[in-house]
């Protein structure tokens, strides 16, 4: 795999940039969303880098599974439990970051408008 050097989130997990980490187990990173669309907002990747979540899912279940995991961890501290997990895959839908994330969000009632 070539080293996607100019990735944003690679650098939150280098930690060559900072960000504000809220939870880490052995292949996955939380941190909070910069621009939150709920009272928790939190992105949680994988170390290493894969483009979406279905190239994660291919190359590394090990992965994908501590990303969830992570997940359900920072929904169980912040939001009871109670959460939505979205993974955008392609730019039509929304992914503008090319590096898979999962959205944390919960903290409140959630609408459904994905528009
Ligand atoms: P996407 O649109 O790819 O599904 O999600 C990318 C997310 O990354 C967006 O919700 C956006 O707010 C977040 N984001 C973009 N730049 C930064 C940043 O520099 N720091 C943090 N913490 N989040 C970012
Ligand atoms: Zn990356």
């Amino acid at each position: 795999m070539s080293l996607p050097i100019e990735c944003l989130f690679c650098k939150f997990v280098a930690g060559t940039l900072p960000t504000e980490i809220v939870g880490q187990n052995e292949r996955a990173i939380a941190f909070r969303d910069i621009n939150p669309q709920a009272p928790v907002h939190v992105l949680v990747v994988p170390r290493e880098h894969y483009a979406d979540v279905a190239t994660l899912a291919a190359a590394s279940p090990e992965a994908l599974a501590d990303v969830i995991a992570l997940a359900q961890e920072v929904a169980l501290n912040e939001a009871d439990g109670e959460y939505r997990l979205i993974f955008n895959s392609g730019p039509l839908a929304g992914q503008s970051v090319f590096h898979v994330h999962g959205h944390v969000l919960g903290g409140k009632k959630l609408g459904w408008n994905p528009a």
